[in-house]
């Protein structure tokens, strides 16, 4: 057992992430043994540029494993500005030693100001020099946050400080994991999968693990069957969003979102924004903000199944389609069944005890 995460936080955590991860359940017992046999927690370098520091929240509510068995477990946290100890010229130093030693991992949030170097100056350097020198010898970069990894709010137009992600500002590859804010279950399967193979985990063509971007929030929401059946909310407050119906006509922008939101969930797999009734964002595209407010417009001529070649609307989509609604929820009942792997226990949990 991990020294430092209680025996139920501990199995929830393999088991959470072996499903994530796209791993059978037959890999439990491996992730359990590259926890408890790291014989060093990996050191963290916590980069705050300009950023809100709602990334760094959302990772404290981690819940399984809590944000303490994460950095008394699994990670060595030698430097963040906000929580660690150390402050003025001791915190630096620790920054010194990590970035000579080698071998950490960075994560940065926040976005890197390359316009007006002196719009963020940490220690006397501006976020350019200061990123550079501490992803200097670095073993990985992770960007965290849409800030961090495309420039998110920082470089929406007419973005007067040059603010970009990370990658862009210093031409280095990161692993991104976007998000406003980024999902702490993504950022500690990250970790885990570097411990567990000694390597960062695949990536797409943006940077971003494909265990958790492949898909898009679209294809697993549980109001899917409703798009594909015509059966649309029109107005906050009817029967009709009483009914749970989909909220594309309201501005969703699950179509066009590259997120696993409706599997991993939010605040403790409590639930997440299209199931609390508000529709998608797209908070976690490189185009979020500039593309995708306002947030209630809706998106343009989104394909729908059987209409592939057709130019769509939701208004033509709605007359068309109210016939196939049965045929619909139940084609999506099965989808949603599939997808519950995610969101339940994991199997190795049942029956556990603290
Ligand atoms: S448009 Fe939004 S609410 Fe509707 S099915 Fe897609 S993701 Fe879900
Ligand atoms: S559902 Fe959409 S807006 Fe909500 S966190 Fe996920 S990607 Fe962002």
């Amino acid at each position: 057992m991990h020294p430092h995460i209680s025996r139920r936080a501990f199995l929830k955590l393999c088991g959470g992430t072996a499903a994530y991860l796209g791993l059978s359940q037959a890999w439990v017992p491996r992730i359990a043994l590259a926890l408890e046999q790291a014989a060093k927690r990996p050191p963290v370098v916590w980069l705050s540029l300009m950023a809100c520091s709602g990334c760094l929240e959302s990772f404290a509510k981690s819940v399984n494993p809590s944000t303490a068995e994460i950095l008394l477990g699994i990670i060595s946290l030698n430097y963040q500005e906000t929580i660690m100890a150390a402050a003025g010229k001791d915190a630096e130093a620790n920054l010194q030693a990590t970035i000579e030693e080698g071998g950490y991992i960075v994560i940065a949030e926040g976005a890197v100001a390359t316009g007006i170097p002196e719009a963020l100056m940490i220690a006397g350097k501006t976020s350019i020099d200061y990123t550079r020198e501490a992803t200097s010898n670095a073993a990985a970069v992770v960007a965290i946050g849409t800030c961090a990894t495309y420039g998110g709010v920082q470089a929406m137009k007419p973005n007067p400080t040059g603010a970009k992600g990370v990658s862009d500002a210093l031409g280095i590859e990161t692993v991104n994991i976007p998000g406003c804010p980024p999902n702490p279950d993504t950022i500690v399967s990250t970790i885990v999968h570097y411990l567990l193979f000694g390597k960062l985990p695949e990536l797409d063509g943006k940077g971003r693990p494909t265990f958790a971007f492949s898909q898009k929030v679209h294809d697993n929401c549980e109001r899917r069957a409703h798009f594909d059946s015509g059966q649309y909310v029109e107005e906050f407050g009817s029967e009709e969003e009483a009914k749970g119906y989909c909220l594309y006509k309201m501005g969703c922008k699950g179509p066009e979102t590259h997120s696993p939101c409706p599997l991993t969930l939010w605040n403790s797999k409590q639930n997440w924004c299209v199931g609390s009734g508000n529709p998608c964002i797209g908070c976690m595209e490189p185009e979020f903000w500039d593309k995708f407010a306002g947030f209630y417009e809706r998106l343009p001529d989104v394909p729908v199944p059987g209409f592939v070649g057709v130019k769509t609307s939701a208004d033509y989509i709605g007359s068309t389609l109210v016939t196939a609604t049965v045929a619909g929820v139940g084609i999506h009942a099965i989808a949603s069944a599939a997808s519950g792997r995610m969101k339940g226990k994991p199997e190795s949990e049942e029956g556990s005890e603290d």
